[in-house]
This record gives structure tokens, C-alpha cells and sequence, in this order.
């Protein structure tokens, strides 16, 4: 089966071909157009010129990926396509693009969960059985998921504030740093000293496994005014300093979370526990050393799929159709885009059977 995977839910532009064949996944192509460049002036994604670049850029996208994989849009089984949660103008440009494709071909359309496709994602790349932990960390999200199945998943904790990334990112503009802020800080931190400014741990306090990380945020506007220069400036090695203070923390709260968050999902006795992470900043190499020494501690496989599937890409989408598609489950044209979509609640009832 091979399938056509669309989305523009946040700030990329993608499109996907994927493959299934005799058990095996196969990525034809993933074009990802990023919007970075547009925003950039701005300090953050601004959804009028995020939803006119996704409109403009679309058509282009599918047609790439389609030459790319070297297959005509009559030969793909079905198209999916990001139906939420995200941004509702982008999430419009594509499922209006999946719409037209399929009214012209008759082909199946599936409306698919972008966080579903990020929770799916380790079983894309990796040999992965259910039930496994996956921590999804990106620029807009923070939590953590028990993936019992494609289309059963259950959310035992989460950011109630910040998403890492987005603290990443806020981090590297009071620093003065540029963006995306992520490698940035990451970079600077490597020179510093993460104990000279003490930032605090939020809600380690607390035995459950949601985070906070605005207080971080605070704390480190305040540690930061305490030693600016007279003209407003940092020097490079108070940067540096603060940089790695903030990672220390945010490494931290992200282990001793997940550490929770394994007690929780291990007592449900899976055959090989594995703990899979996606988003942006599970490209950080400390948090990555965190997390892999967690593992190596609770004997528990630590499974991080390349950056390029980590981040928002139109592969997983596709791959998260096939599972629709494989129980013959798909939608209308009548398919709209829902901005809020939280994964346990609603998935089991818009991603298929539901069990
Ligand atoms: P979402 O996927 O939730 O819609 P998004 O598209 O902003 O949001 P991603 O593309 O998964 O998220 O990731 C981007 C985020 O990852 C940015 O906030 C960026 O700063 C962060 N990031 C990237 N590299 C690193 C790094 N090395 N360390 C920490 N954070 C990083
Ligand atoms: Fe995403």
C-alpha cells in the first residue's frame, strides 16, 4: 500500500510518500518546506503569514514529494493529512488540499492526529512493540503518552504551562541569542558553568509526572537583570552560564519526570519496555545523555528516531494513515480541521475501531 501524507498543522509545509510492503515501511520521499526565515523578524510563528505561506506552498509540496517518490497520485491507496490539533489556518490549507486530491482521484482521505503521527513515529523507524512510553518534547508540546496501540493512547502527564522547546526558544532571546533558540542555548551552554546561577526544579516537589517551566523562564529573566552590564549586555561567559544553568534545570526536570513516568508504565509489565522520544528538543544533547543514562539504569531500551522524523514532517502522517487505512477506516469529504485535539480522548473514536 502506498500512501500520500500531508501537513501543515504548525510552521512546515511537507508532504510524504510512504510505503507498506510485506511488512516492511518504506519513506518514498518527505519534502519539508520550513517557514523559519518568515517568522524569524518576529520572534515567534505568526499564524496570518504562517496560514498564506502554507496556502501558497502546498500544491508545490505534493508535487515534489510525488516526483520524488517517482509515483503518480493514481497509484497511492489513500491520502492523509494533518486534521489538528495546530494552528487552524495552516490545518485548513491542508486538509483543503487533501480534499480536492481526493474528490479528483476518489481515492480514500484520512484525517490523522499530529500527535498521533509524533507517537507513532518510533514504530516508523525502529522494530517497536506495544505497549511503549513516549515522551514527545517539541516547540509546542510537552507529555507524556502510554502507546497501547495505533490508535490507544494514554496520557499520564504533561507540561501545565511552557513547552520545552518554546522555554528553549524564550531562553535564547533573553540571552541574546538567535533562533531557533534550542541549538543556540545548546551551543552557548556547552561553555558555561551550570551551577553558578541556582534555577529551580518546579514540581519536583510533586510525585506525579507534570512539569511546569514558566517559573524557569522567571527565574532566569531575574538571574539574568542581576548581572547585565551597563549598556544592556551580556558577557559571553555570563551567557554561557546562564545558558547552561537553564539546560541543567530543564535536563533535570525532564529526567525526574520520566523517571515517574517509567515507575507508571513499567508496572503495567511490558515485554520489552522501551521509552521512545519525539520533537525538537530531543535533539538536545544533554537531555538525549539524560534520558539514554535513565534507561541504561531501569534496563529499559531508549529509542530516538532521526531529527528529520522527530520534528513536524509529513512521513509520520502517512504512516499514521496506514494504520487507518490497514483497518479500512477512513473519512469523508466532510473531513474538517479540529484546532484542539487531545490525543486520549478523542483519538480512539476519530482514528478507527477504537477498542
Ligand atoms: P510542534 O511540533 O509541537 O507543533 P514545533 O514545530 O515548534 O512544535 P519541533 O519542530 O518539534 O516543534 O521542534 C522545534 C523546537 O525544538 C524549537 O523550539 C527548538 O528550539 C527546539 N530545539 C531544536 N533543537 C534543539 C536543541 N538542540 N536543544 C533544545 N531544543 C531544541
Ligand atoms: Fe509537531
Amino acid at each position: 500500500r502506498t500512501i500520500l501524507g500531508i501537513e501543515s498543522s504548525c510552521d512546515d509545509t511537507a508532504a510524504a510518500v510512504v510505503r507498506q510492503l510485506d511488512g516492511k515501511t518504506a519513506i518514498l520521499s518527505s519534502i519539508v518546506f520550513d517557514q523559519g526565515v518568515l517568522h524569524a523578524a518576529f520572534g515567534g510563528v505568526v499564524p496570518e503569514i504562517a496560514a498564506r505561506a502554507h496556502a501558497e506552498k502546498i500544491d508545490h509540496c505534493v508535487e515534489q514529494a510525488l516526483a520524488q517518490a517517482g509515483v503518480a497520485l493514481r497509484d497511492c491507496d489513500a491520502i492523509a493529512v494533518t486534521a489538528g490539533p495546530g494552528l487552524i489556518g495552516g490545518v485548513l490549507s491542508g486538509v483543503m488540499c487533501a480534499k480536492g486530491l481526493a474528490a479528483a482521484t476518489g481515492l480514500p482521505l484520512i484525517g490523522v492526529n499530529h500527535l498521533a503521527g509524533h507517537a507513532l513515529t518510533p514504530r516508523l523507524t525502529d522494530d517497536v512493540n506495544f505497549p511503549y512510553l513516549m515522551l514527545l518534547v517539541s516547540g509546542g508540546h510537552c507529555q507524556f503518552l502510554i502507546v497501547h496501540d495505533a490508535d490507544r493512547f494514554k496520557r499520564i502527564g504533561g507540561t501545565i504551562d511552557d513547552a520545552p522547546g518554546e522555554a528553549f526558544d524564550k531562553t535564547a532571546r533573553l540571552l541574546g541569542l538567535p533562533q531557533p533558540g534550542g541549538p543556540a542555548v545548546e551551543r552557548a551552554a556547552a561553555q558555561g558553568d551550570p551551577n553558578r546561577f541556582a534555577l529551580p526544579r518546579p514540581l519536583l516537589d510533586r510525585t506525579d509526572c507534570d512539569m511546569s517551566f514558566s517559573g524557569l523562564k522567571t527565574a532566569l529573566l531575574r538571574a539574568r537583570d542581576g548581572v547585565m552590564t551597563a549598556d544592556l549586555s551580556l558577557t559571553a561567559s555570563d551567557q554561557a552560564d546562564l545558558a547552561a544553568g537553564f539546560q541543567a534545570a530543564m535536563t533535570d526536570v525532564l529526567r525526574a519526570k520520566t523517571a515517574r513516568a517509567l515507575d507508571l508504565y513499567v508496572a503495567l509489565s511490558p515485554t520489552e519496555p522501551v521509552l521512545a522520544v519525539a520533537g525538537g528538543v530531543a535533539a538536545n544533547g544533554a537531555i538525549r545523555a539524560a534520558l539514554t543514562d535513565l534507561c541504561a539504569e531501569r534496563d529499559v531500551r531508549f529509542v530516538a528516531p532521526p531529527l528529520s522524523l522527530c520534528t513536524d514532517n509529513a512521513a509520520m502522517i502517512a504512516f499514521a494513515g496506514l494504520h487507518r487505512l490497514a483497518r479500512g477506516d477512513s473519512d469523508d469529504l466532510t473531513l474538517s480541521a479540529r484546532p484542539r485535539w487531545p490525543l486520549d480522548a478523542t483519538a480512539p473514536a476519530m482514528l478507527g475501531s477504537g477498542k
